[in-house]
């Protein structure tokens, strides 16, 4: 069995907002969480893996519930276009050269910038996720993994994701979703199949939802109601768990009717930011029992995978939408990527806190640095004054993948290199 002890630390447990132990440590055994206690540990120290948390503050770690991780070989590609011109000249084009190697290498380099930021757990839809599934493995983080059912070869693509269900059902690591990419690429049986096929596995469905005013614009010209109003109508929420990503563009009507039901609008602040696509009316959904969490989407449209940096976003985007500097404080925000991102992939009893019995994906937070200092309110100097980079130190199922800002699992250099030469490759194609 190993054994992990993390001392002398400050913790966040997301249990409650006044639950902060000033001073404790946490016992990890194998991938749990054994012990969060108040103080000095007294027990058996042989055989322990000790880190000491002096200076840091240790909370859950980031779940990030809405990404397209090969992306990030697409970053910084055809800027400064819209959405649309942007997907259809600029970005499915070199898609379509992808292979699965070229896949596994872009989903390393996203891991790598995810784990140095804090993120230990996402939510993902592309191709070919079996690479990606293979690269979670081998950098040791947990993935929520979807390919993407998109146009004309759905049937075959659901295939695909039984198939990789069947593969993953078991894995500590891996777990699979049914990834309908939207109501607007995908035909009204396709999406019809998609929640069937959901409800027989039991497996959670992510979707795009209501991201820009032009598929607002292409559905009520094809159907005549919301996007949202359409996935109700294929029954992709009916008995489904949902994990929707955007929804910027929901009505009064459709926040109250996904409230009914056991769905979560993922919130990605900087992507609709710099595609201009909108600002998800988040406060409104939250006051309306909707469950919201957060996600960076593709490092093409971010452009990066820093969560933390997202989490400033998001608040500040919604006290300035909502004109109301109380709207969306430091610790609601938090809890959009631990308690409520955990609930958004049915893990609520495992994940997104720090808690005996709990998976043990536990980050480390930096608090000897000059921005992070003076330590007045914990919440606000994570959410508001702390940089990815600030994260020294990250577990991931009771493993170490960064101690001291290193990085245990993965070859940074040889990756980043990797990738490199992989977007070089690709646009030569
Ligand atoms: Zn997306």
């Amino acid at each position: 069995m190993s054994k992990i002890l993390i001392e002398n630390v400050k913790i966040i447990t997301m249990e409650k907002q006044d639950e902060i132990i000033s001073r404790g440590y946490v016992l990890i055994e194998d991938s749990l969480i054994n012990l969060v206690e108040e103080g000095e540990y007294t027990g058996e120290r042989e055989g322990l893996e000790i880190i000491d948390g002096k200076g840091c503050v240790a909370l859950p770690g980031l779940i990030n519930c809405h990404t397209h991780i090969p992306m990030t070989l697409l970053r910084g590609y055809g800027e400064g276009l819209p959405l649309m011109r942007w997907l259809n000249e600029k970005i499915w084009p070199f898609e379509m050269k992808l292979n699965s190697e070229d896949i596994y290498a872009g989903a390393l380099l996203g891991m790598i910038e995810m784990v140095k930021s804090g993120t230990t757990s996402f939510v993902d839809m592309y191709f070919m996720e079996d690479a990606i599934a293979k690269a979670c493995k081998n950098a040791n983080l947990r993935g929520f993994l979807g390919s993407p059912m998109i146009g004309d070869f759905w049937k075959q693509q659901i295939d695909e994701s039984i198939a990789l269900f069947g593969k993953y059902k078991d894995d500590e690591l891996v777990n699979v979703l049914i990834a309908p990419h939207s109501p607007y690429t995908l035909s009204m049986e396709a999406l019809k199949q998609a929640g069937e096929v959901a409800r027989k596995y039991n497996i959670p469905i992510h979707i795009h939802i209501a991201e820009t005013m032009d598929e607002v614009k292409i559905i009520s010209d094809k159907y005549n109601t919301t996007p949202a109003k359409v996935c109700e109508e294929a029954g992709i929420f009916e008995n489904n768990r949902t994990i929707a990503a955007h929804c910027v563009h929901f009505n009064d009507e459709d926040i109250d009717m996904v409230s009914k039901y056991d769905f979560t609008a993922v919130y990605n602040p900087q992507s609709n930011m710099k595609l201009a696509s909108g600002i998800a009316p988040v406060v409104k959904m939250i006051n309306k029992g909707v469950n919201v969490a957060i996600g960076t989407d593709g490092a093409s449209s971010n452009n990066n995978l820093n969560l933390i940096e997202e989490m400033q976003t998001a608040s500040y985007l919604q006290k300035l939408s909502n004109n109301d500097a109380t709207a969306l404080s430091a610790y609601e925000t938090l809890k959009l990527a631990t308690v409520n991102a955990a609930k958004a992939v049915g893990m609520e009893d495992r994940l997104g806190k720090i808690k005996k019995g709990y998976l043990a994906d536990i980050i480390l937070i930096d608090f000897g640095k000059p921005h992070m200092n003076p330590p007045t309110d914990v919440y606000s100097n994570i959410v508001f004054s702390a940089q990815g980079g600030d994260v020294r130190t990250v577990i991931v199922n009771g493993k170490v993948v960064m101690k001291d800002y290193i990085l245990l699992s993965l070859d940074e250099k040889e990756i980043i290199e990797r990738a490199n030469r992989v977007f070089v490759d690709v646009i030569n194609r």
